[in-house]
């Protein structure tokens, strides 16, 4: 029997896997040992985590394009040598010229060596599609020096108030969202802060709605009634910041959230009576133009009354690929590059670049200027989770994509690489606490398909770059335990004898919290859509797609409305309409829903509509709007 992690979302779950000839995968709860899903149990998608593994639709050899979307197949020798040679251009002209994209499901050991492959070819635009959302929490505790606050699952349980801030657990974590459950039952006050009425907020003791985009409000109306109630010391405040902070009453949150002021006074009143607190927030906080400010200002919140605090995790290795350093401001454990000697050193290549690179939004900006001519993707769909991905990899010179299904951004690909899923080889993941679990190989990979790592290994070998040679990924995990300091308890002997995982480790840090105030807000006129997801698809549907009981249940993914704007609009259930915005349009059947507030519309994430939020990157903050836009819906006739 051998024990994995689930490959969906960042809860880190975890599974027994027993192999029998009747079946070749049966799940067996993990309820002897200490894991992240308490008791073992899965929610839908991992009970169904096998069933995409079937698929017929794999991607099973190289594959060349010989015109857009029209592939031949060829060798692994032919396609490395291709890849190889493309890459030897840009790196005697200008390496710049490269982006580096990977998804945030690859293994830490994958995820490693991408982004050093991407600095050893001499560039430092590599990215993860987890960056703009995962990413922003975790550079935003790391900036507050909050890292001691970062709270654990067993923290959950053992809050008398939880604020869950924009974040739908019941869908996007169930599993997570059960210890919610079990401190609510021992009388834990759970507090909902988002606009929808969701399988979450049925749990709640307290649910406000503030309109889309204004929670920094809220929270700023929340330090100021905290300050009075509870004669906190402000002198970590600077006069710029209590000059927010006063401005923020909550007579005036309530005009611009719409939070009745009794309800503000009401959570402020169980914060300040808590005896032990946790704010947990998700996707819904963090892809905000203005994400990194609020979740600042959620820490100052959690700091001058010291709650702990949990980003959730999308990806079942967001954390990780952030770890990793597949980011293009940081290197490998958050080490900024006045540190590149070290890297220098280990990686023995003196011309490890050190400028910051390119991000994913700014890479597509400059792709539709010429300005990056060449995209290596590893395990994402950003063509359809992006918007303007596809132009900027319409016009790109050469776009190399490795993925286990084809996809719509393998359909604009030059050269596609098949890779091994993620249970189809061993390697390492990182969970939403920092729990650093190792996951065994359940099956091989189908026909020609390789495992990422060892894909990049031969890359890098054609490409003459020192320290490449690894034959397994514990080699990887190894080197990354001695150069990643958070890592450093995670060496492959330790880590496959602790089948429960191991905390990061964490360097002690007596820095005081910096506070951080800001009242920066997109403007987002109504009807404003919000992206929701579903508990049964995840991402794109690369692999839910594929999975025929999550598919069936999950299909009909609708765009929702209240009840006041179906009317206002003319619409029923069932009406077919379009989301219109300056950058485009999506269609979708329509349902009537109380869920909604009015002047907001629900739509699925799963099948590309942020793609009509466009790429608008705030000057400020440097993040895109990614989480809500303005739009208007019409009929489709
Ligand atoms: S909660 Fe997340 S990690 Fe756990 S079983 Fe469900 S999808 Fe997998």
């Amino acid at each position: 029997m051998q024990i994995i992690t689930c490959p969906y979302c960042g809860a880190g779950c975890r599974a027994y896997v027993k192999k029998e000839l009747s079946h070749p995968f049966i799940i067996e709860y993990v309820t002897d040992i200490n894991v992240p899903n308490d008791r073992g149990k899965l929610c839908p998608k991992g009970n169904a985590m096998f069933e995409y593994l079937l698929s017929k639709e794999r991607l099973k050899t190289p594959l060349k394009a010989i015109e857009r979307g029209k592939f031949v197949k060829i060798s692994w020798k032919e396609a490395i040598n291709e890849i190889a040679s493309f890459i030897r251009g840009y790196m005697k002209d200008d390496p710049n010229r490269l982006m580096f994209i990977a998804g945030g499901k690859v293994s830490n050991e994958s995820a490693y060596l991408f982004q050093k492959l991407a600095r050893n070819i001499g560039t430092n635009n590599v990215d993860n599609t987890s960056h703009l959302c995962h990413g922003v929490s975790v550079r935003a505790i790391l900036d507050a020096n909050f890292e001691r606050n970062w709270a654990t699952y067993d923290d959950i349980e053992e809050s008398n108030v939880i604020i869950l801030w924009g974040a739908n657990l019941a869908e996007t974590a169930p599993l997570i969202f059960r210890r919610v459950l079990k401190a609510k039952n021992r009388s834990a006050k759970i507090i909902v802060i988002d606009p929808r009425k969701t399988k979450t907020t049925k749990f709640a003791s307290i649910h406000v709605r503030p309109f889309p985009g204004t929670d920094i409000v809220l929270i700023n109306a929340l330090i100021n009634l905290l300050l009075k109630r509870r004669n906190i010391k402000s002198a970590h405040f600077k006069a710029s910041d209590l000059e927010i902070i006063s401005k923020n009453t909550p007579e005036y949150a309530e005009r611009i959230t719409g939070v009745p002021v009794r309800d503000i006074e009401e959570i402020a009143r169980e914060i300040g009576l808590a005896r032990r607190g946790i704010i947990l927030w998700g996707s819904g906080i963090a892809m905000h133009s203005n994400g990194y400010d609020v979740i600042r200002s959620i820490i100052t919140l959690a700091s001058i009354v010291d709650f702990k605090v949990l980003p959730l995790a999308g990806q079942n290795n967001s954390q990780g690929v952030m770890d990793m350093g597949v980011v293009p401001n940081f290197l490998p454990g958050y080490r900024t590059y006045d540190n590149v000697y070290i890297f220098r050193e280990a990686w023995k290549n003196e011309e490890l670049p050190t400028e910051v690179g390119l991000d994913i939004p700014k890479s597509i900006k400059e792709a539709q200027k010429r300005n990056v001519s060449a995209f290596y993707v590893m395990g994402a769909n950003i063509a359809l989770s992006f918007p303007e991905a596809e132009k900027a990899l319409r016009r790109a010179e050469f776009v190399i994509v490795q993925d286990i299904f084809p996809t719509q951004t393998t359909e604009l690909a030059d050269i596609v690489l098949p890779a091994a899923a993620f249970l189809e080889s061993n390697g390492s993941t990182t969970n939403a606490e920092r729990r650093i679990q190792w996951s065994s190989r359940v099956k091989w990979p189908p026909g020609d398909a390789k495992p990422d790592w060892a894909i990049l290994c031969e890359l890098g070998n054609a490409l003459g770059l020192r320290g490449f040679d690894f034959y397994f990924p514990e080699e990887i995990l190894r080197e990354i335990s001695t150069l990643v300091p958070q890592y450093a308890n995670a060496n492959p002997r330790t880590l496959m004898r602790t089948p429960e995982g191991v905390m990061w480790n964490i360097v002690p840090d007596s820095q005081p919290t910096k506070v951080y105030v800001s009242n920066k807000m997109p403007l987002l006129e109504p009807p404003v859509m919000i992206t929701v997801r579903y508990v049964g698809q995840f991402q794109t549907g690369t692999m839910t797609k594929r999975s025929p009981p999550l598919n069936i249940r999950w299909q009909d993914l609708l765009i929702l409305v209240s009840e006041e704007d179906a009317q206002k609009w003319g619409i029923k259930d069932g009406d077919r309409v379009k989301l219109v915005s300056e950058n485009g349009k999506y269609i979708g059947t329509v349902k009537v829903s109380k869920t909604v507030i009015p002047g907001t519309i629900k739509a699925p994430w799963h099948e590309g509509v942020n793609r009509i939020m466009g790429l608008k990157i705030d000057e400020k903050t440097g993040l895109p709007q990614l989480k809500a836009c303005s739009c208007k819906l019409e009929r489709v006739e």
